[in-house]
């Protein structure tokens, strides 16, 4: 039998319940959505959860859709979900966790009395430290963004491997394979053992359903490609960028893209153009670096120094 909080699943079942984290404004208890799916064979567990960030609901989409398609008695081993992990802030639509206005991701391991953040990222990391793998769905936020998977321990860490081969085993196509920031489970959880991947689903206001298609076929990737489910997995050439560039308006007005999201662009190569309302060019923006148009801004104004797009760089496959 395993539980999670309310939900507890005999070998061959599945179970929903709630994740206690914690008490609301209204007195009232707190609990993430959680599900076990307890495979009829022994094997490992997976740990996936979504919505770290309030706004990046792709992953609940992702979740939505691949839990009624995962047969516990094909399964050998668990899966593990927290459908939503920032639950205040996914109530309210917002990225951060409106409590302590702190981004999620920022809180592992957690603190079981720390503030809000902390709680619920203690609570969480607790079913990560537990599982053999761990997939944290993201997206860019309300950006654009292509479809890609980070590897966040960085490439000196002894994770590293094994984390890179559950991202090219996710398989979007792209890997950002960079040390992330302190606090984020993907660079938390391998320093505990654990290969930790943070898929990021494209980028949308709301539900995008081909980003959410991407991510589906990357959990199945992911359980036919570590055992949990029969079946092989097409391994499929990743493109790896290790360096991000970061764009910001030299002039304050109106965005005009040249490139579109993945296309391949050449040190010198035109970006962006910022315009004023009445289309008067007031500044070109070329690119640095060769790489990817990987991400961009999704509103046209911007104030003078305000952040554009970003380019991965450093390009290699993998
Ligand atoms: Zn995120």
């Amino acid at each position: 039998m395993i539980t999670v909080g309310t939900a507890s699943a005999e070998p061959g079942e599945v179970a929903t319940g709630r994740l206690e984290v914690g008490e609301g404004r209204d007195g009232g208890t707190v609990g993430l959505p959680v599900a076990v799916v307890n495979g009829a064979r022994d094997g490992d567990r997976l740990y996936l959860q979504a919505a770290s960030d309030g706004d990046e609901v792709n992953g609940v989409g992702v979740v939505s859709r691949v839990l009624p398609r995962l047969d516990p008695t094909d399964l050998a081993g668990s899966v593990v979900v927290v459908g939503v992990v920032n639950y205040h802030g996914f109530l309210v639509g917002e990225h951060r966790n409106p409590i302590d206005d702190t981004k999620l991701n920022r809180a592992y391991p957690g603190d079981h009395q720390g503030t809000s953040s902390e709680r619920i990222a203690a609570a969480t990391y607790a079913l990560a430290s537990d599982a053999d793998l761990v997939v944290d769905l993201h997206q860019g936020s309300t950006s654009r963004m292509i479809e890609e998977v980070r590897v966040r321990c960085g490439r000196r860490h002894r994770l590293h491997r094994e984390c890179l081969k559950l991202a090219r085993t996710f398989g979007c196509g792209y890997i950002l394979d960079q040390k992330g920031p302190d606090g984020q489970l993907a660079r938390v959880a391998p320093d505990d053992g654990i290969p930790t991947i943070d898929p990021e689903l494209g980028g949308s206001v709301g539900f995008d359903d081909d980003s959410i298609a991407k991510g589906v076929a990357g959990v199945f990737n992911v359980l036919r490609g570590y055992g949990f489910l029969e079946g092989a997995v097409e391994m499929e050439e990743q493109t790896r960028a290790t360096g991000f560039d970061q764009y910001g308006a030299p002039a304050g007005g109106i965005v005009d893209f040249r490139v579109d999201l993945g296309d391949r662009v050449s040190r010198g190569d035109p970006l962006f153009t910022v315009t004023d309302v009445f289309g008067a060019t007031k500044a070109r923006v070329t690119a640095d670096s060769p790489g990817v148009f990987w991400r961009s801004r999704r509103l046209p104004q911007v104030a003078s120094g305000e952040y554009v797009c970003s380019v991965g760089t450093d390009l290699d496959t993998c």
